[in-house]
């Protein structure tokens, strides 16, 4: 079956349907990220305010946060930079399971999410192979994250993340794909 788009990005239909409940402290942020290049340099060139916000569990040297660039097609700019993982955690994390990143958009009065990466932003959804699906692998690697008994939907779940995505339009475009979707397979009466 050919999966619908919305600003050119495939629909995973099971994001609809699969069951999923957030109640852990960020276990998701103790393997770091990868970072596309354009979004490795945005947060370089804010690192002057990011230190200060940073704690004795995590490096205020700079040359310790990322790994090297590498080549990766699944990034926009056509390179990945990962965060390097400091006492168990990604660089960007602190000793409250807080990120420093979002901390800074909040003192800032931006968006709280402007700094920081997509990925971090979709999780526990993913864009892979340019569709929109359940990063399964990192839950299923994490002990504690989804392990709440929930009717809630994976699609429910993240409804604020995929609205900051896709934009208003197209948030209103997937909300018309579930209904399709739905109805088709007879999940909807
Ligand atoms: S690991 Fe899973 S349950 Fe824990 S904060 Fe991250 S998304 Fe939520
Ligand atoms: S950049 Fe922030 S949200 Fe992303 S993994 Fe690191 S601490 Fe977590």
């Amino acid at each position: 079956m050919e999966l619908k788009s919305i600003n050119g990005i495939k629909i995973d239909p099971k994001i609809f349907t699969f069951k999923f409940g957030c109640n852990c402290k960020g276990e998701c942020c103790h393997y770091g990220v990868y970072t596309d290049l354009k979004e490795y340099q945005k947060i370089m060139s804010l690192k002057d305010e990011i230190i200060p916000l940073m704690d004795y569990t995590q490096s205020k040297k700079t040359d310790d946060w990322f790994e090297e660039p590498q080549d990766d097609e699944d990034f926009e700019s056509g390179t990945a930079v990962g965060t390097e993982i400091i006492n168990g955690k990604c660089t960007f994390l602190d000793k409250d399971g807080l990120c420093v990143l979002q901390r800074l958009a909040n003192e800032h009065n931006v968006h709280k999410w402007q700094y920081k990466p997509i990925y971090c932003v979709l999780f526990p959804l993913t864009v892979y192979e340019n569709t929109l699906t359940i990063d399964d692998e990192h839950i299923d690697r994490l002990e504690t994250c989804n392990k709440m008994n929930i009717q809630t939907t994976i699609f429910e779940h993240c409804q604020e993340e995929l609205k900051y995505f896709f934009g208003e339009e197209g948030f209103r475009e997937l909300l018309k794909l579930k209904e399709e979707i739905l109805s088709t397979n007879g999940v909807l009466k």
